[in-house]
């Protein structure tokens, strides 16, 4: 009994794309960044079997049983990883209606193709801080449905009421008393209480961080953007919560005494950081916290506010703020020592741009190599894994190559020439 064969076209369709990858392979790399020292190392041989790095060789060399893939004239690097994007949206005049108006999955589908972007920008990885899309689009792309970074997701963020990521602001007193106000369960915490239930609750559903809006936001539908709006002892309660399940906490905040209280509950990250002072910096190196500015998000948001009807009139004045904020903050924030990572709020512009934020870091006074650090080894760091952000043996094989030499002219960046992620190669010259 022989039954039909499945056409071959079909099969391959059948594979997902994670498992095509095998094929050994010898990235012949012009020259290499290695993350660790932030140093460009002459002449490398990058051997990936099985979706690691098996070895780097000196020189361009031909290894017996792989597949060569000549780079000559490029870089290789570390995949770069965006530590701060929402790929289930993507901002425009009409996003504020949108929730009223379309389906979870219409949202769905959407992300799909952002996260493709994402990838073939060079980005193999995203920490995704708000979302309810993101877990499952995780799994998608794990079970090789769809091609995306490798996603650490945060899922809902957590807020207070009236808070930035209050899933009910600016809704009408009709349907605010049909939907009743937001809870632990929605992300909504007003206790220490709720704060525990809300971290269980992102733990059942799935996510692999914790968010948290600790003061107002810019683009939310309400007046002020700085606000503190957590206490010290409900940010710490976020944060103990979160230790239970192995979670690192990432703080949303533009005003300063939202910032200082969320350093001081022990979250590892604060991002924008608009309106970060002297003391609130000070906090950050005693304890540690991270900085992720978001340098795209300010320069993007001030840019709509400039076009009539992009923003809400409640949301138009803060916009315009905070571009060159950010990008001062950013800058200070260097020079007096603070760690800072790479994230650009992508979602806010349009996702696949992310690579532009190393040129807007460099412009902040950021060295180039250090900028190419803050999306590769120190990346890493801050998501708590080791097994990726440089380019050793037994690591996740995650590269990108751009042409020439992205050290010296950082808008190399924007060129990526290959992509690949646990060994598959998505992108290639
Ligand atoms: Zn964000």
């Amino acid at each position: 009994m022989s039954r039909p064969a499945l056409p071959l076209a079909l099969a391959v369709l059948l594979v997902p794309l994670s498992a095509r990858a095998a094929e050994p392979l010898a990235l012949q790399c012009e020259r290499l960044f290695e993350s660790r020292s932030g140093k460009l190392l002459p002449a490398r041989t990058v051997v990936v079997r099985d979706g690691r790095v098996a070895e780097v060789l000196e020189g361009r060399v031909e290894v017996p049983g792989t597949r060569t893939v000549d780079l000559a004239g490029h870089t290789c690097l570390p995949g770069w990883t965006d530590l701060h994007v929402h790929l289930g949206s993507q901002s425009n005049p009409q996003s504020y209606s949108e929730g009223f108006r379309l389906d979870p999955v219409d949202f769905a589908y959407r992300s799909v193709g952002f996260a493709e972007k994402t990838l073939l920008a060079g980005f193999t990885s995203v920490r995704d801080l708000g979302g309810e899309i993101a877990p499952h689009l995780r799994d998608a792309i794990n079970q090789g449905l769809v091609k995306g970074p490798r996603i650490f997701a945060a899922g809902k963020s957590i807020a207070t009421t009236g808070g930035h990521a209050d899933p009910s602001n600016g809704y009408n007193d009709h349907l605010s008393h049909l939907i009743g106000p937001p809870g632990p369960t929605e992300g909504v915490i007003n206790s220490v209480d709720d704060a525990r239930q809300a971290v269980r609750q992102r733990y059942k559903d799935g996510s692999d961080v914790i968010k948290i809006t600790a003061t107002g936001g810019v683009l939310s539908y309400a007046k002020s953007g700085d606000a503190p709006q957590f206490t010290v002892d409900e940010v710490k309660a976020i944060v103990e919560t979160a230790r239970d399940y192995g979670y690192k906490v990432a703080a949303h905040a533009h005003g300063t005494e939202g910032m200082k209280r969320a350093v001081l509950g022990g979250v590892t990250s604060i991002e924008h950081g608009t309106y970060m002072s002297d003391e609130v910096m000070r906090l950050m190196k005693q304890h540690g916290t991270w900085y992720v500015p978001t340098l795209y998000a300010g320069r993007f948001v001030a840019e709509k506010a400039k076009v009539d009807g992009y923003f809400p009139e409640v949301v138009r004045p803060k916009a315009a703020r905070i571009g060159a904020q950010i990008q001062d903050t950013a800058a200070k924030a260097y020079r007096s020592g603070v760690k800072i990572a790479f994230g650009t709020d992508m979602g806010v512009g349009p996702h696949g741009d992310n690579a532009r934020e190393f040129v807007y870091m460099v412009e902040a006074g950021i060295p180039a190599a250090e900028a190419l650090q803050a999306a590769t080894v120190r990346a890493a760091e801050v998501l708590g894994v080791d097994d990726q952000g440089v380019i050793e043996a037994g690591k996740r094989a995650d590269i990108v190559a751009v042409p020439g030499d992205p050290v010296a002219d950082i808008q190399r960046v924007l060129e990526v020439a290959l992509v690949m992620k646990d060994g598959v190669l998505f992108k290639q010259p």
